[in-house]
């Protein structure tokens, strides 16, 4: 069970130096604008989950607010910030970077930030890569592109020779952009810096266009992501009703967790099946997929379906093959979905045309839109705050419409992904009318 010692944020030191912030917030002991520390954000989201515990209020598990604080830990005038995307690319990704580097530069006056290129890859000296001068004008027009400027890579790195590199350039603060893969490293850096007794702080914005990082609500780049996922479905849709037979399939990221199947295939109806990581489904028998599918063709002429590149992996055999960073590499289900309804189609008999969409990577790199570049600029703020304060080995999220600091122990600890007892499985299956098992 969660405690409130899962969630303390550790930090170097005592904060002694006057926020430069004052300058805009204005510098009144009881100013609203700065973060107390007694301020904290629930854990529990239900009554009965608080007195389920039977502990008095302060015991109960709670986060700790992001934002400014009126002291802060680090000069300034001396700071040196360094900057990192890690792991696989996401919309938002540079807007990230830019308001980093504006929140450093224009208020906390900070003006020595660089960025490393390709990962903790190019943290590591030996890797041979420049950093990068990170400038309030390099970053002006960033956020108008996806990727990231910095680039990234995956592939593990030894802690000791990162450290090594960011003593090497005084470093006083890395700020990661990266997935689960990039907080473990983070934490593990982490380590590393408090054996040799350095204080060097390190705060995560985590990315994970899956959404099934645990913990800091909804991941930016997510909601970009399922946009341009329903924009295939659609065009899916459209396709599967001009063709005799038409079958769409529609594969989307999930590797574990189906938010981005669920999501895109709720923005606009256009889908009859929603496959998942998280839900198995058969292939045959009366209630498999095969049958449904046909049965679902020969009433209204056509059908579409959303797959999740994890969904049904207990279907086909395991790939033992894992990329450079140690996940495992998925089985193709689409490949062999494609095959299994072509054979089941021609065994009935029954007109087919097969659509198949795989817009991965055309999702991975649109820029943020509108709604994702406020929440990235304002991640990029919180994690600013909590390093200037000292905050370190956490990573940024919001709770209930608040930013929180998390520490990232907290976070890599499990992951997040659909409920199948949940109501957002449900409304896919209300919108779909697929039926509840599929087994
Ligand atoms: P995503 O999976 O969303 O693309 P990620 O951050 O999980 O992003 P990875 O390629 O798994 O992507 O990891 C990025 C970097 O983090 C790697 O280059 C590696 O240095 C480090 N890393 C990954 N997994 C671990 C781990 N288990 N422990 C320590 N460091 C790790
Ligand atoms: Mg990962």
């Amino acid at each position: 069970m969660v405690t409130l010692a899962d969630l303390q944020v550790r930090t170097l030191g005592a904060c002694t130096v006057k926020s430069p912030l004052a300058m805009y917030v204005g510098d009144r002991e009881t100013n609203e604008y700065y973060v107390g520390e007694t301020d904290r954000i629930l854990y529990d989201d239900t009554i009965e989950l608080i007195t389920a515990r039977g502990v008095p209020l302060d015991e109960l598990p709670t986060f700790e607010a992001g934002g400014p604080r009126q002291s802060i830990f680090f000069d300034p005038a001396t700071t040196k910030v360094g900057v990192v995307t890690c792991g696989g690319l996401c919309p938002g990704l540079n807007d990230v970077i830019r308001a980093i580097v504006l929140e450093l530069h224009t208020h906390y006056g900070v003006r020595d930030v660089v960025g490393f290129q390709h990962g903790y890859a190019g943290i590591v000296e030996a890797n041979g890569h420049d950093v990068v001068q990170l400038t309030p004008s390099y970053v002006a027009r960033i956020n108008e592109r996806g990727g990231t400027i910095l680039g990234s890579s995956r592939g593990a790195q030894d802690p000791s020779a990162i450290v090594d590199r960011l003593v090497e350039l005084d470093i006083d603060i890395l700020l990661v952009i990266g997935g689960d893969g990039s907080m473990r490293g983070a934490h593990n850096i982490g380590r590393e810096i408090a054996s040799r007794g350095l204080s060097i702080g390190i705060v995560g914005v985590p990315k994970t266009i899956d959404n099934d990082i645990p913990h800091i609500g909804q991941s930016f780049g997510f909601s970009t992501a399922f946009a341009k996922a329903a924009e295939s479905i659609k065009a899916a849709r459209v396709e599967v009703e001009a063709a005799v037979g038409g079958v769409g399939i529609v594969k989307v990221m999930g590797r574990h967790a189906g938010f981005i199947a669920c999501y895109a295939a709720l923005a606009n109806h256009d889908a009859d099946f929603v496959l998942i990581p998280e839900v198995e489904f058969a292939l045959d028998g009366e209630n498999g997929l095969l049958s449904l599918l046909a049965r679902r063709v020969a009433e209204r002429g056509s059908a579409v379906i959303v797959l999740a590149e994890g969904a049904g992996q207990d279907l086909i055999p395991a790939d033992d093959r894992t990329d450079a960073s140690g996940n495992a590499v998925l089985g193709d289900i689409a490949g062999f979905l494609r095959d299994e309804i072509g054979k089941d189609f021609a065994n009935r008999s029954q007109p087919l045309t097969m659509r198949y969409f795989n817009p991965g990577y055309a999702i991975r790199s649109v820029p943020a839109d509108a709604s994702d570049s406020v929440y990235c600029t304002r991640l990029a703020q919180t994690a600013v705050h909590a390093a200037m304060s000292g905050r370190t080995d956490m990573v940024v999220g919001r709770r209930r419409h608040r930013f929180v600091n998390v520490p990232i122990p907290f976070v890599t600890a499990g992951s997040h992904s659909v409920s199948a007892d949940g109501d957002l499985w449900l409304s896919v299956l209300e919108s779909t009318a697929q039926p509840f098992s599929m087994r």
